[in-house]
């Protein structure tokens, strides 16, 4: 027997690791028991069941169970029966031992982890039994509390005492209900009751009487034990709890027997499930006022669901010595099959045996957690003081012993809140969706707001740049009004000083070449660093709103539209821009034109006003280039200044004032021979016969006209110019034109066209010659030059050919009745136009195939006048030799009777 280890106190302590002091401790996590049957010992397969469901999966605290004695003060019974004899026990309460009395002269001692002597109160016994569990199931573990003893030592005074009448009597139920009620929150914690009775192996509801078959349900997976049939009543205060106890004890089967008439013989099982919400530190909920947390982690709550049970067992006496019969015994044997299993599991969990028989009966069934389990448990052992039950008191006295031995395996039970989770994370979704709705609305009118800045501000920005711009605009026509004017006031003023013919003349000023030009050019100059600087200006300003537009916030669907406006708005000050950029080279060719003009004005000085400007005889622009050529510098200065691709871009303007202005400065640069090619390559000369076509103002087609004839002095030129249609282009023009200056241009540039061998045939196709001999018509002296100029150049290479072998028959001028017309300006009083025509008269004359036409047409007389009276000599003699040569003319000069 285990309990010979402490007998007599002898030895007692040797070999023990048990510590003897009991803990008063409330705090389960640190249990002030030391395993004695280390865990791992158990066999797996008989081992009561180590739970492990925990959240935290923690493994569990070691835990005795703990008993306690206590001793029942004699009744008015013993005090009469035994008043002869001593007590069967003497309590050591200081030393926790009880000695129990064999005999007078012999006892065994015993050590307990309470002994309650006869006057411990109902407050010191609860604080010592079961205020340490009751506290663990406060934390979350199973507790038990159970009460083991012989009928009548006081199992049902020590638990199930209401102390209605006197509040120091209240027992553990309670005064156990009393500080669980203390202790949880109403909000998130539950505590409920069930009340039960077992009686001959059947599980009865106390609280539902009619409900007297409960099964036991065992969860396979956790070996968790329910009673799903028993009836659960949540308990709120103390006066629900003490309400269902009574209804409890009024249910309750009281069988007598003859020891005490009073006890029970059932087992009572009272049931408190507490369910308590927890959460972890890192778990809090964000508050409402903690707006940066929205998307921290998500709480974690926790529910920690525990159970105490609170356990008055029947009687343990002995059936022989209940002296019970009939069905009473019956009773009896079944009150003993829970107390014996009871018993034997015990005993095999103190021997740390490999079988724990909890099977056997509904009580061990019901009570797997609370003795090798994970409940904290404590028993309470009860006696009676007399010697005749001495051997019941030593039973029940080893019973305590046992149990002690006895080592659970706490753990807390707990897991995931999934409703109170799922209920706050809603909760906390709406919270969220509520400020998320806040802040669009926020949000929108904040866009909303910028929108409409955004809107002011360009419409603003658009006022004042449109004011500005047409402000600068109307200066800038003003001051240019104004210097034209000037410059036409001073034109009329030296015009009237000198008198001066001609149109270069006009400009020439008595004063000297340079003082008024110089002004103008000055004037000009200025003009133009105006000009700079109000560009820079609009410059600067299209700069400062392009820089606003970038600040202005984006603002959304209805930016858009905004930016749109504003890039209209800067496409409309591009425009100015490039107006602007078009009048300044506007003004530059001015000046261009102005140092030209000075140049003239210079030369002609230089001539002492005699020469005549456009009157040359190779070109009608010979005298630009000349003068050009003496005062490159300036010129090719403001040339590079401007650019030609500039000039050329302006010849398509839609100002024609601009075009006009364009196409002189073209034409002057293409006198230079140096620029002939660069004004073709950039193509000058496809715009210039673009701007012939598509004008039918005289002027520009005036100066255009003149642009072509200076370019086509240049032999590649000549072919382009074909090529394009320019021959025909200047037909047309030479037929419309009215202006004797466009008749000579033109003229000039077919003239120079007529000198290509290569062009003969495609000049004449194409009515060259035809609107050669039409431009005669004007009689304008500096025109039939031109004529003159182009018959001869014809006339000359038709020769050549004809010599060449690459042409027969009859002159193309003769055919396109040109001989009437040279015939009768053969004589011409002006010298150039009479020398053009005599050399055209000298070509045509040497060959046979025209000599009949010739004579018929009177050019013989010409011809001959020719080698007679023309002041050349070269012609002189060039006209007789023909004449002598030709066959024909011989004849008919013999036949005439002339001689040369
Ligand atoms: P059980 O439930 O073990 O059969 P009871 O609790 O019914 O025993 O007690 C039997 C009798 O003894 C009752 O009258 C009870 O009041 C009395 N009694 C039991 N324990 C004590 C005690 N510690 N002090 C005073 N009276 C007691
Ligand atoms: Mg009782």
């Amino acid at each position: 027997m285990a309990s010979n280890v402490y007998r007599n106190g002898t030895g007692s302590h040797k070999g023990a690791t048990r510590p003897l002091a009991a803990s008063n401790s409330s705090n389960v996590k640190s249990t002030s028991f030391k395993s004695r049957i280390p865990p791992s010992n158990h066999s797996p397969g008989s081992a009561p069941l180590r739970r492990s469901n925990s959240a935290g999966g923690s493994d569990g605290v070691p835990g005795r169970v703990r008993v306690a004695v206590r001793l029942r003060p004699r009744n008015a019974e013993e005090s009469v029966a035994d008043a002869d004899f001593a007590d069967c026990v003497e309590l050591q309460p200081e030393l926790k031992r009880l000695k129990l009395r064999k005999n007078n002269w012999d006892s065994e001692t015993y050590e307990f982890d309470e002994v309650l002597t006869e006057f411990a109160s109902q407050k010191r016994v609860y604080e010592v039994v079961a205020k340490p569990v009751v506290e663990s199931v406060l934390d979350g573990y199973n507790g038990t509390v159970m009460a083991y003893g012989q009928t009548g030592t006081g199992k049902t005074f020590t638990l199930g005492r209401l102390g209605e009448e006197d509040t120091s009597a209240r027992g553990i139920m309670v005064r156990s209900m009393e500080e669980i009620l203390a202790n949880v929150s109403p909000e998130t914690d539950s505590v409920s009751v069930s009340y039960l009775q077992l009686y001959m192996e059947s599980i009865q509801d106390l609280l539902d009487p009619a409900n007297d078959n409960i099964s036991i349900v065992e969860d396979p997976k956790t070996g968790d034990v329910s009673l799903p049939g028993a009836t659960h009543v949540e308990v709120r205060d103390e006066r629900d709890f003490m309400e269902l106890l009574r209804t409890g004890e009024a249910h309750r089967i009281a069988a007598n027997t003859k020891l005490n008439t009073e006890s029970s013989r059932s087992h009572a099982i009272l049931m408190v499930h507490v369910k308590r919400s927890v959460l972890g530190a890192e778990d809090v909920i964000p508050s409402e006022t903690d707006k940066s947390s929205h998307f921290a982690k998500p709480p974690k709550p926790l529910v920690r669901k525990s159970k105490l049970v609170l356990v008055d067992l029947a009687g343990s006496e002995r059936v022989h010595k209940s002296g019970s019969e009939g069905h009473m015994l019956e009773e009896a044997k079944s009150i003993n099959l829970s107390l014996s299993a009871l018993g034997k599991c015990i005993n095999a969990l103190a021997e740390n045996s490999a079988h724990v028989p909890v099977r056997d009966s509904k009580l061990t069934r019901l009570l797997r957690d609370s003795f090798g389990g994970t409940a904290r448990t404590s028993l309470i052992v009860t006696i009676g003081p007399s010697p005749r039950h001495r051997g019941e008191t030593t039973s029940t006295i080893l019973f305590g012993q046992r149990a002690m031995k006895v080592e659970n395996m706490l753990r807390i039970k707990e897991e995931f809140d999934y409703k109170s989770l799922s209920r706050k994370l809603e909760i906390h979704l709406d919270k969220l969706i509520a400020e998320n709705e806040r802040q669009q609305k926020v949000f929108d009118d904040e866009v909303e707001r910028i929108n409409l800045e955004a809107l002011n501000r360009v419409s603003e920005v658009e006022r004042n740049f449109a004011g500005a711009l047409e402000k600068e605009r109307l200066k800038c026509q003003m001051e240019y009004m104004e210097s034209v004017k000037k410059l036409e006031e001073k034109m009329i003023e030296n015009q009237q000083k000198h008198g001066c013919d001609g149109f270069m003349q006009d400009k020439c000023n008595g004063e000297g070449p340079g003082s008024s030009i110089v002004e103008d050019v000055a004037e000009v100059k200025k003009l133009l660093e105006k000009e700079i600087h109000m560009r820079k200006e609009a410059q600067e300003e299209v700069n400062k709103l392009k820089s606003q537009l970038g600040q202005c916030p984006d603002s959304g669907e209805g930016g858009g539209s905004e930016i749109l406006k504003l890039q209209k708005a800067l496409a409309d000050e591009v425009r100015q821009k490039k107006k602007l950029e078009e009048e300044m080279i506007i003004l530059r060719s001015q000046m261009l034109q102005l140092t030209f003009e000075a140049d003239q004005m210079r030369r002609c000085l230089g001539r002492n006003g005699s020469a005549n400007a456009y009157g040359g005889l190779d070109s009608p622009m010979s005298q630009v280039r000349g003068s050009l050529n003496g005062h490159k510098t300036p010129v090719a200065a403001l040339f590079e200044q401007v650019g030609l691709q500039k000039i050329l871009a302006l010849l398509e303007s839609e100002d024609a004032n601009v075009r006009i202005h364009a196409v002189k400065v073209v034409a002057n640069l293409a006198a230079e021979e140096a620029n002939q090619e660069r004004i073709v390559e950039a193509g000058g000369l496809t715009s210039l016969l673009v701007l012939l076509r598509s004008y039918e103002d005289e002027n520009i087609r005036r100066v255009v006209a003149g642009a072509i004839a200076n370019l086509a002095m240049n032999e590649t030129n000549q072919e382009l110019i074909m090529i394009q249609g320019g021959i025909n282009l200047l037909s047309v023009t030479a037929s419309r034109a009215e202006d004797p200056q466009t008749l000579r241009m033109v003229a000039g540039a077919i003239a120079n066209l007529c000198g290509n061998d290569k062009l003969q045939t495609k000049l004449r196709s194409e009515g060259g010659i035809k609107a050669l001999l039409g431009m005669a018509r004007c009689g304008q002296p500096d025109v039939l030059s031109q004529v003159a100029r182009g018959i001869a150049n014809f006339a000359k290479c038709e020769s050549r050919a004809s010599t060449n072998g690459i042409k027969s028959g009859r002159s193309v001028l003769i055919d396109d009745g040109a001989l009437p017309w040279i015939v009768q300006n053969a004589n011409n009083d002006s010298s150039p136009i009479r020398r053009h025509i005599e050399l055209a008269l000298c070509h045509l004359a040497q060959h046979e195939v025209n000599a009949k036409d010739m004579i018929s047409g009177g050019a013989l007389w010409e011809l001959v006048r020719i080698s007679r009276d023309c002041s050349r000599e070269d012609i002189r003699s060039l006209a007789r030799r023909t004449l002598n040569l030709s066959p024909i003319f011989r004849a008919e000069m013999r036949r005439l009777r002339i001689e040369v």
